[in-house]
This record gives C-alpha cells, structure tokens and sequence, in this order.
C-alpha cells in the first residue's frame, strides 16, 4: 500500500492559512511513509468556484513549496464516475431512487416547525405536549425517505433523487487519529442525495468517489469535516470499498481563543507573503502550532518530513500568537541567502530603477549585520532605510538637536579628520573616530548622537563605524558637508 494523502481545496477564495496548514499535514504525512501527495480541486460548486481562486491556491502551495507529486484533479471533470459509483449502489440496493419532491421535503420542515412552536403554547397539558414534541422530532429528524425499500415510481417520467440507504445498525464508528474513536447512532445519518434529479453529483459522494478512485490512504483535514466523515463511511460501505483513515484535525483560533478574524491572520498565505514573512518560517509555525514532537521549536520542511506523525497533532484548538510568529521568521531571515534577501528587500525602496550599484554593493556589504534588525521584510527595508537615502537628507527631530551647538563643532572637526583618512576600512574608521575622542577629550558618546544624525537622519544604527564603511568615503563626508552647510545657511541651525 502506498500511502497517499490529498488537498482537497474548494476554490471559491485565495488559499487560506488554515488550508495551507492542511496541506503541510498532508505532504509531510506522504513524505514521511515516502508515499504520494495529491492535490483535487474541489470545483463542483459553479456558482462558487472561479479560475482565479484556482490559480491563487496553486501559487500558494507553490509559494510555500507545497507543490503536489502530481497534476491537480480536477472534480468537475469526474461527473461521469460519480455517476457510475451511484448505479453501482442502486445495483446493490444500498442507494434507491426517492421520487419525494424538494416541495414535499419543505412541507415536511414547515409541518414540524409548526408542531415544535405548537408545543410551547399555553394551556397544554403534559401529555399533549410530550405528543406535539414527539410529532415534531419525528418529522425534523434525519430523513428516511418512504421510498427507501422501493415501490412503484408516481409516474413513468417522474423525477428522482437517488439517495444513500442509510445504514440500519445501530451504530457508527469512526475512528479518527487525532479525535479518537467516535460513535454516533445510525439514526443520526440521513438518507442523503447522492445525485440531484438533474443527474448531477453531490459533494458528499464525488468526495468518497475521488478518494477511493485517486488512492487516498490518509484523510487530513480541518475538523469541520468531522460529521461528513460518518456519512462518507455509510457511502464507503454502501460501494464496499476500504475506508480511509480519518484524521480531522482542529482548526486555529484566535489569540483571544475564538474564532479566527481576518483582524487576527484568518487571512490567505498571500498576505502573509505581502507582510514580509518567508514561506519556510510560515510552515514552521503553522507546524508547531497544531503538532509537536520532543522540545523542537521550529523546523524546516525537510526535518519535519522525517519525523511527522499523527499522533503528534494536538487534539485541542490552537492560538495564534503573532510575537511567535514574527520571532520564527526572523530565525528564519538570519539564515535566507544574501541573494534572495536582497532581491526580497529591494522592492521596498522603489521601482529599482532609481538604486544605483553602489546602493546595491553598499546593501550587500551592510546584509549580514543590518538582517539581524528586524523581523519582517518591511522591518529590515526600514534599518537599510538610511543606506538609500538621497542626500541631502532630512535628520529627524531628535536628530536635528544633536546637530546643533558643539555637537555641529564635533561633527565639523570630526569631518576635517575623516577627509585625511586613506584607508577606509571598518577597523580604520574605528581607530580614527577613537584617536580623534582622545585628542578631542570626548567620550564615543559625544561625538556618535551629531554623527548619526548625519549619516542616518536619526534612524537607529549598529555602530558607526561600520556604518561609514557601508556608505564609502564620499557618501559619508558628503552627508556630514550636508549638515554644516545647512546650519551655516541663513536660518541655519548654528
Ligand atoms: N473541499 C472541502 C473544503 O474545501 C474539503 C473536503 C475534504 O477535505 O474532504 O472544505
């Protein structure tokens, strides 16, 4: 038996963060058994489904480097076996033709909302209440067509439904990996349409017909599936086929514990992308966040694929938690490719058409300090901010008071060293601003506030020298010119 697993996405919306966690389950599953991970678009529903929706879950899953061992499925185009499968259980005599109009359904509805309502009215007594209840519970529970054992059609032509012979056992069993063993009472299940008078297939049958036809030994996915699971096994029974194994996973809250938000990342991977996180670190905590194995926190796709397993998925719902989150993408942006980091980061500072190659050297130089300053794309596009600023730039507020007064003198006298600097390496730089505190009787801490403001505008920086050393000789002496000739100017800040 190979294991095979799928993704069985609708595709009436991007790929939703808790579908993407459904498919990491399912790939890692397949990985680890070293069997097949599957992809169905579950695109019966016309009226819902677009081509768009189909395209941005397909870029999801490639984004996340979920992509599926084989071509999508598509169900739409699989009517003819649906069909198939529901003769079969006609022939078996565990589906039957139900001639009940959807007029007669709705009758049947309206008639035991009317004795529900009627058993709340005054004036009754016990008995006839209990009787009103029970009139009404019979006629709103699950339903069991009266065509179920057969009989002659109303008409030659009438139409029909064809529906499940809901099983008459007592009991259903489902035994799910992550919810355990659960049981509900045969009369729970109805006997659900199979093909609608138009000929047209169900959800709940081309799910068990696809299933079964694709291989699937491993059913994961979110545990509002789980009460479709018990229909789904009467539907394996009724075609005599091998039930697969269940395991409906619970779907993630917010961090207030309800229901996820759009506010609180109910949101497609899409977004996530668009607010800076690395695909490798949205599978790590969409991992972790609903399995676990030992202590390990975070882990990569490969690690994860030797190791997973069912039974490390948490039974219980879990909470997003963003702080989580964005400490894992920066894990994760400390170890990306200076390459990719770049190419990640550049769109933040314009079209790129106005970085020259300096800035990009200059970017590259700066990478494996300034990566370490933030936690998201944007994070780091603001610390490299300073790196591409066209001069002259403008010193925040708290920057313009440093450049005032003796700190302008500092930066003045400071500038006059750096101009006879030759080599202008990091250490040098270093040596040079400490020969010339000692001279100048000041402490780093004196000359860096004026210095700063210079160079950055204000924005906080690793240390200075280095800073120097990413902006070159002439960016860094023309940026402090800048500020002595704008304080000179009339109006200047002398
Ligand atoms: N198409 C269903 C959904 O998107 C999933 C069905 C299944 O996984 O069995 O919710």
């Amino acid at each position: 038996m190979t294991v095979t697993t799928r993704f069985a996405p609708s595709p009436t919306g991007m790929l939703h963060i808790g579908g993407a966690r459904t498919a990491l389950f399912n790939l890692l599953f397949a990985r680890r058994h070293g069997g097949r991970f599957l992809l169905r678009i579950e695109d019966t529903d016309k009226a819902r489904s677009t081509q768009e929706a189909t395209e941005a879950i397909l870029e999801g899953l490639d984004w996340l480097g979920l992509t599926p061992d084989e071509p999508p499925v598509y169900q739409s185009m699989r009517a003819e076996q649906h069909k198939a499968a529901a003769a079969e259980m006609l022939a078996r005599g565990t589906a039957f033709r139900c001639y009940v109009t959807p007029e007669e359904l709705q009758a049947r509805r309206e008639a035991g909302d009317a004795k529900r309502a009627a058993a709340k009215a005054d004036g009754l007594s016990d008995e006839e209440r209990a009787a009103l209840r029970a009139e009404a519970d019979a006629l709103l529970a699950p339903f069991r067509s009266p065509w179920r054992d057969g009989g002659e059609p109303p008409a030659a032509d009438a139409p029909f439904t064809v529906r499940l012979r809901a099983p008459d056992t007592s009991e259903i069993t489902l035994k799910d990996a992550v919810q355990g063993e659960i049981r509900i009472k045969a009369a729970e299940i109805d006997d659900l349409i199979l093909l609608r008078a138009d000929g047209t297939p169900t959800y709940m049958l081309a799910v068990v017909v696809d299933d079964h036809d694709m291989g699937v030994t491993h059913v994961i996915r979110g545990d509002d599936h789980l009460r479709n699971a018990f229909r789904q096994i009467c539907i394996y029974e009724g075609l005599d086929w091998d039930v697969p194994q269940f395991a409906h996973v619970s779907l993630i809250h917010g961090p207030d514990g309800g229901k996820l938000s759009k506010r609180h990342g109910s949101l497609g991977a899409e977004a996530y992308r668009d607010m800076g996180y690395l695909p490798e670190a949205i599978n790590a905590y969409f991992l972790r966040l609903g399995w676990s194995h030992g202590d390990q926190e975070i882990f990569t796709l490969e690690e994860a694929a030797k190791v997973f397993s069912l039974e490390g998925i948490n039974k219980a719902a879990a909470r997003i938690d963003f702080e989580k989150m964005k400490a894992v993408n920066a894990h994760f942006l400390r170890l990306a490719d200076e390459d990719r980091l770049l190419s990640l980061l550049m769109p933040h500072f314009g079209d790129g058409s106005d970085l020259s190659a300096d800035d990009i050297a200059r970017a590259k130089t700066a990478l494996p300090i300034l990566k370490d300053r933030g936690s998201t794309i944007p994070e780091l596009a603001e610390a490299f901010s300073f790196l591409f600023a066209r001069r002259p730039i403008q010193p925040n507020k708290k920057a313009r008071k440093a450049l005032r007064g003796e700190g302008l003198d500092r930066l003045g006298a400071l500038g006059d060293e750096l101009t006879e600097l030759e080599d202008w390496s990091e250490a040098a730089l270093q040596t040079c601003l400490e020969a010339f505190c000692t001279a100048q009787d000041l402490s780093l801490g004196q000359i860096g506030p004026p210095l700063r403001a210079a160079l950055t505008g204000g924005l906080p920086a690793p240390n200075i020298a280095p800073v120097m050393y990413w902006l070159g000789r002439d960016e860094t002496l023309g940026r402090i010119g800048d500020q002595l000739t704008a304080a000179a100017a009339p109006g200047g800040e002398k």
